[in-house]
């Protein structure tokens, strides 16, 4: 089948990748000509495991292509997949300005019936404003599909090809069982699609976002508290993770959520409730999640005191979580703002995210070429991304390197029992021991 992908960010060159690794034909749009160039050269922009590979071999196969001319690639195609990005507003909505511009470049572009697929997120009735675009500017015939995607950036390959489920949303039959049929190679195992109508297809993307995102919240104040009451949260994570109405995912305390989805979309789900809805729960996760971003630097400034000028430290992981070098609302940024607020220098290290850390922070920071380089001469090491290479590091080359042996951990990588034998002093989140 011919497809058509517009928006090749994380979801959409991950959906037509792999959509091309089915046999299918697919075209990826997107209006940022320099990310398409170098798409066309075989380069990918982002970092994901496994993708570059496979987007190489579909390109030289010629079932993956990459254009900035989105009227032909809507005109070859059968089906249409928006993947655009839905940004928060300034008032905390989704903003939809990029899935409308999308919407009426299509219809501008139909030739024939199309079937118009929404993967981007974005909130409920979404589908029906699309229909209301289109139909503004063509009379040409088109079914919307709403189809949210459950991808997790770091797996995003995996998630793609083996998903838990597939949503589809809409009321055309036979629109539907052609998106169905696209998705088949990927359910072999049994896995559901479930189709069911729109607005319950927008909202189940949002709520599964929100019960994550309301988890991570949910540790993060048992941890909070597990400090203040003498108790070790690491214990009382294991404890509930064996009950298996509450399972093991998701209840690992850090340093918050961030990346480029729960934030927007928590506020988004708020946003959807507006004044008809307060949104309770939601409001209070946002909440604890803003403090428990502040919680390391605290600290920090409760061993050294509040004024950090003169001190240099040294930051392992900048992206939100590790396997991606997404740096979008993640918490190292609100992290080393309050370090450099506080008259502190930062030297930092990251994996894959260095260059995104460049455009956020520029020489503000140092950037380290290695983990071990950005420990020179740095009072404390703080971790901020649980990064597999950062689990087994030499610690006595870490003694020798800091002017002190202090850790300050945010993400509970370490055994407090082992560090404090090996003569740190180390501070993690949520275990009695600081
Ligand atoms: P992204 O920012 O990585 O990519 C979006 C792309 O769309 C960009 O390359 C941008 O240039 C392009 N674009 C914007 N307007 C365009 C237009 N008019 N025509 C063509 N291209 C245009 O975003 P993303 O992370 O891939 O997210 C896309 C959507 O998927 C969002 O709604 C997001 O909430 C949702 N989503 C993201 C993830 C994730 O892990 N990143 C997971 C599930 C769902």
């Amino acid at each position: 089948m011919n497809i058509a992908v517009i928006g090749t960010g994380y979801v959409g060159l991950v959906a037509g990748t792999c959509f091309a690794e089915s046999g299918n034909d697919v075209t990826c749009v997107d209006i940022d000509a320099a990310k398409i160039a170098l798409l066309n050269q075989g380069r990918v922009p982002i970092y994901e495991p496994g993708l570059e590979e496979m987007v190489r071999r579909n390109a030289a196969e010629q079932r993956l292509g990459f254009t900035t001319d989105l009227t032909s690639a809507v005109q070859k195609s059968a089906v249409i997949f928006i993947a655009v990005g839905t940004p928060q507003s300034a008032t905390g909505h989704a903003n939809l300005e990029f899935v409308r511009d999308t919407a009426k470049a299509i219809a501008k572009a139909i030739n024939a019936f199309k079937v118009i697929v929404t993967k981007s997120t974005v909130p409920v009735g979404t589908a029906d404003q699309i229909k209301q675009w289109i139909s503004e500017e063509t009379a040409q015939p088109f079914a919307v599909v709403s189809n949210p995607e459950f991808l997790k950036e770091g797996a995003a390959v995996e998630d793609f090809m083996k998903p838990d489920r597939v949503v589809l949303g809409g009321d055309d039959a036979e629109a539907l069982e052609t998106v169905k049929e696209l998705y088949e190679p990927f359910v072999r195992t049994g896995n559901p699609i479930l189709v069911m109508d729109s607005r319950s297809a927008e909202m189940s993307k949002y709520a599964a976002n929100s019960m994550l995102a309301t988890k991570i919240s949910f540790i993060n104040e048992v941890s909070c508290l597990c400090e203040e009451m003498g108790a070790d949260v690491t214990e009382v994570r294991r404890a509930m993770s064996l009950d298996r109405r509450i399972g093991p995912h998701f209840i690992f305390p850090g340093v918050g959520y961030g990346g480029s989805c729960f934030p927007k979309d928590i506020r988004a789900m708020i946003g959807m409730g507006g004044t008809r809805l307060e949104m309770l729960l939601l409001q209070a996760v946002e909440q604890v999640n803003e403090r428990q971003k502040a919680i390391l630097v605290e600290k920090v400034k409760r061993h050294f005191g509040a004024d950090l000028t003169g001190l240099t430290f040294a930051v392992w992981g900048l992206a939100f979580k590790p396997r991606t070098d997404d740096m979008r609302d993640a918490p190292s940024i609100t992290v080393i703002a309050a370090l450099l607020n506080a008259g502190a220098r930062v030297q930092a290290f990251d994996p894959e995210a260095m260059d995104e850390a460049k455009k956020i922070f520029g020489d503000r920071i140092g950037y380290a070429a290695r983990n071990y380089d950005a420990l020179a001469g740095a009072a404390a090491l703080l971790i901020l991304t649980e990064w597999n290479e950062f689990r087994r590091p030499d610690f006595r080359r870490i003694k020798e390197l800091l002017k002190a042996p202090i850790i300050f951990d945010g993400r509970n990588i370490y055994e407090p029992s082992d560090l404090q034998k090996l003569g740190f002093k180390y501070y993690s989140i949520g275990r009695n021991h600081g």
